[in-house]
């Protein structure tokens, strides 16, 4: 009988066991996680910190879920580290636990800001579901927030501080949010959408330092220009820290997480990785490369389980990611790998419409998609088809993207 040891019981772990429990029906399943609750909705745990959403949907699996699998489930429990040679999981309880095969999908850890009283009492950083209690608990009834972090996080701070009535000021380093996949033409329309839900834009701004009061909470947030920003509390998203700190010494490879190859194995016999902390080889893109969502994290999982249990290549991780934002009266989208690329096509069609493609070698690899999400699928089945469709730029900036106009492949 084969052991299987899974570390994290987020969404790509839970995928994994329970496709192992599929393909292997009498292999010994263990999933060990630090945190203290079963599976629940990451991406959903915003809506509760909005006060939209009460705690029950956001669950996935109750302890029951385990039980009926065969998967012995260990909550509350840390590993500190990995006997590559024993095959050995060593947890900070003193156990250790045998693997045959070993799963790491230990994902990040959000990271604090290098700067004074950046650990005081009311800076808020968002990962678990206990963090986004603990934010809505502080934005209720709360006047004033400041938000550090001009990413796809640090918005949804921003959107807690919209939803609770909270008036917000989002301090950011350059003169745009996410400046790394929008240029400021598709930004404005974000900010236009932070400012209508009661969130000011700073820019060319950030955090130099907190101050806080007597009894060590947050008062306000000072920035490099000396600019003092009052608050009764602040989220700060700026970046993960990948969870890697137990490998220390086992020879796993790791490059800002852990480097895997399409199969979702290490470089280490026997030692797979999937979900956010992967490093994995885009079969797409053909090249390594990252990406923080739930739908990749998921399908990682699987495919990570389903080559585990077959003991050999058989299954490659192809996948399109897609990262979906709702906060404001027009939906938003990225898609693939938006910060990527040599070449870009982008239009503006509205105040609250635009579209930006990203191009590798002459093909899509990824984009941003504001107010109308139409054309996803489209971009999507041209990446997936790897076809090179740079020259074309116009017809896929066209409003109603018309596949059948586009030249066929083997007239390219
Ligand atoms: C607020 C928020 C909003 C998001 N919104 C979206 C969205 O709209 N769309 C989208 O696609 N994605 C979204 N994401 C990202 C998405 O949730 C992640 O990409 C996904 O959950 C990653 O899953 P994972 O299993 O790889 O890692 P995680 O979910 O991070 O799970 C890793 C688990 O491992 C545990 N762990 C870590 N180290 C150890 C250790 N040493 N011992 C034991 N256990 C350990 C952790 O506690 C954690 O439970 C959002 C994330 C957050 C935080």
């Amino acid at each position: 009988m084969v052991e299987y040891v899974i570390i994290g019981d987020g969404i790509s772990g839970s995928s994994a066991a329970e496709t192992l429990r599929e393909e292997d029906p009498e292999g010994e399943i263990t999933v060990i996680t630090d945190e203290g609750e079963t599976l629940y909705n990451r991406i959903l745990i915003k809506e509760h910190a909005k006060g939209k959403l009460p705690e029950a949907p956001i669950s996935i699996h109750d302890p029951d879920w385990y039980d009926e699998r065969d998967i012995e489930l260990s909550l509350n429990t840390h590993v500190t580290a990995v006997d590559v040679e024993e095959k050995l999981v060593h947890t900070h309880e003193g156990e250790a636990v045998s693997y045959d095969k070993l799963l790491v999908a230990t994902g990040g850890t959000p990271t604090q800001l290098p700067v004074p009283n950046s650990d005081a009492d009311g800076i808020h950083h968002f990962w678990t579901f206990q963090d986004a209690r603990r934010i809505r608990e502080a934005a209720e009834g709360s006047e004033k927030a400041v938000v550090v972090g001009a990413g796809l996080l640090g918005i949804d701070f921003a959107a807690v501080c919209g939803a609770q009535g909270v008036e917000g000021t989002y301090l950011m380093r350059g003169n745009r949010w996410w400046r790394y996949a929008l240029s400021l033409e598709g930004a404005e329309i974000m900010h236009q959408g932070m400012r209508d839900v009661g969130v000011e834009p700073v820019f060319e701004s950030g955090v130099d330092r907190f101050e806080v009061d007597d009894d060590g909470h947050v008062t306000a947030a000072v920035d490099p220009n000396g600019d003092r920003y009052p608050c009764d509390w602040a989220g700060v998203a700026i970046g993960l820290s990948f969870n890697t700190e137990f490998l220390r010494g086992t020879g796993v490879e790791t490059d800002d997480g852990i480097v895997v190859d399409e199969y979702m194995r290490t470089n280490v016999d026997d030692v797979y990785a999937a979900g956010d902390i992967t490093r994995f080889y885009d079969v797409l893109l053909g090249e390594h490369a990252q990406n923080g969502s739930w739908g990749s994290a998921k399908e990682q999982g699987r495919v990570a389980a389903v080559n585990m249990a077959a003991d050999a290549a058989e299954e490659e991780f192809e996948w399109v990611s897609s990262y979906s934002i709702t906060h404001f009266d027009f939906p938003f989208l990225s898609f693939g790998h938006p910060t990527l690329g040599e070449e870009h096509a982008e239009r503006k069609y509205s105040d609250t419409e635009w579209r930006r493609i990203a191009f590798k070698d002459g093909k899509i690899v990824g984009g941003v998609l504001i107010g109308d999400l139409s054309p996803q699928s489209a971009f999507k089945g041209l990446m997936r088809e790897g076809r090179e469709v740079a020259g074309q730029k116009e017809k896929l900036l066209e409003k109603r993207v018309d596949l059948d106009s586009l030249a066929p492949p083997q007239e390219q």
